[in-house]
């Protein structure tokens, strides 16, 4: 194995440059969410062109790629998302600019542009892998499967279409979604409720007459913010969940109304010890201490999260439980350092295929920080170290024929 990934590790730096060339044609074409047609066509070509067995686009513009393996090993599919958010006041955003990392608070050479953290960097680099394993003529013996998936961004309803429709499964899943270099073995749940403050709607020139939801609901927002978000309890392996208000509307809207109603609603990425009914619990508990108060104050909440996510919707690939966990330290060891294991803030469409019980692990350039930010980039050593990792994972998972 250590002659296979020197191998490996040679051809891409042999190869840099047009490595790098291919992450920046990727980012030059723009494919935020919805629009992914134009990528999703270019990367078939290219696995066409890099021999992978089979390549096709489906109705929603994901890539599914497959590199036949011989026979007998474990199958591995590598996911990263072709879509991405808009570009917001970035400068330049589909260039792939090279550029001294420093400006952007970094260090050493980046890639600069639209998704190059989130994710193209990592996309490039699964197609690459499997390049590099056929140009050097390494066969594997389980398929080697690259899934392209639009509409990340939006829910997740490309990875659902890859899993339902073309069944496009394997023994073991990585995500590239960004890790720093690092080894993530799940994240948290990520839930959504609502909370409706009713008030009464007057004439803006005699508040006194009315009650304004949108005074009620700051008072129950504060003690979300104040008093419930601080008191949640940490986990072992997720740490604390995480509790923000994020959009808050009124009605009827208009400046000169005292609104009748206040809607807002609540991100929350929990654990399995904090689930969707003991958030449910304790904002109607909150709104019971405002009625004893106020007896103004009416509110009733929305359990959004109740009703669809029932179960929690966070992962976490134990090792104890899948030694695959194990082997993966080992290769990416071998391939490029040890990493450390940890789990990713955000979520992931790993947590589908986790549900379905298969081991996922995850790889992947960039860090977190930049993703969804003006300064999105990927250090060029990273990706190109990415490369060699994930080549390296599929020799160790799928075996070598
Ligand atoms: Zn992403």
């Amino acid at each position: 194995m250590a002659d296979t990934v020197a191998q490996i590790n040679e051809w891409v730096e042999e190869n840099r440059e047009e490595c790098i060339r291919f992450l920046q044609d990727l980012i030059s074409i723009p494919s935020p969410s919805n629009e992914e047609g134009d990528v999703a066509r270019f990367l078939v070509g290219k696995m066409n062109e890099f021999n992978y067995t089979t390549a096709r686009v489906d109705a929603l513009n994901d890539v599914m790629g497959t590199i036949k393996g011989t026979g007998g090993g474990r199958s591995f599919l590598l996911n990263g998302h072709i879509d991405h958010v808009p570009i917001g006041d970035m400068v330049d955003p589909y260039i792939g600019k090279i550029m001294d990392g420093e400006e952007l608070g970094d260090h050493g050479e980046v890639i600069y542009g639209r998704a190059a953290c989130d994710m193209k960097g990592a996309v490039a680099a699964m197609v690459l892998a499997g390049r590099v394993m056929n140009e050097l003529g390494i066969k594997l013996k389980g398929d080697y499967k690259v899934a392209g998936v639009a509409l990340e961004e939006v829910g997740g309803a490309g990875t659902m279409s890859t899993i339902i429709d073309s069944q496009f499964l394997a023994d073991v899943v990585l995500i590239g979604e960004a890790t720093d270099m690092q080894l993530a073995l799940g994240h948290r749940g990520s839930m959504k409720f609502g909370v409706v403050v009713h008030g009464r709607a007057c004439h803006a020139s005699a508040p006194e007459r009315g009650i304004n939801a949108l005074y009620k609901a700051m008072k129950m927002i504060t003690k979300v913010k104040d008093e419930l978000a601080p008191s949640t309890p940490v986990h072992p392996i997720y740490g604390k969940p995480s509790m923000t208000v994020t959009q808050i509307t009124v009605s009827p809207e208009a400046f000169n109304v005292v609104p009748e109603v206040c809607r807002f609603w609540i991100d929350c990425r929990n654990h399995p010890e904090f689930t969707a009914w003991d958030l449910y619990q304790s904002l109607n508990g909150i709104i019971d201490e405002l009625k004893a108060d106020d007896s103004k104050f009416d509110a009733t909440v929305i359990p959004t999260s109740l009703i669809n996510e029932r179960t929690f919707s966070g992962f976490y690939t134990d090792p104890e439980e899948h030694p695959v966990v194990g082997e993966a330290v080992e290769a990416i060891t071998e391939s490029y350092r040890e990493p450390r294991k940890g789990i990713w803030t955000f979520a992931t469409d790993g947590r589908i295929y986790a549900h379905l019980g298969i081991p996922v692990i995850g790889f992947g350039p960039g860090e977190e920080e930049y993703a969804h930010t003006q300064k999105d980039h990927v250090r060029v050593q990273d990706y190109l170290d990415t490369i060699k990792v994930y080549a390296g994972l599929a020799c160790r998972i799928c075996g070598v024929a």
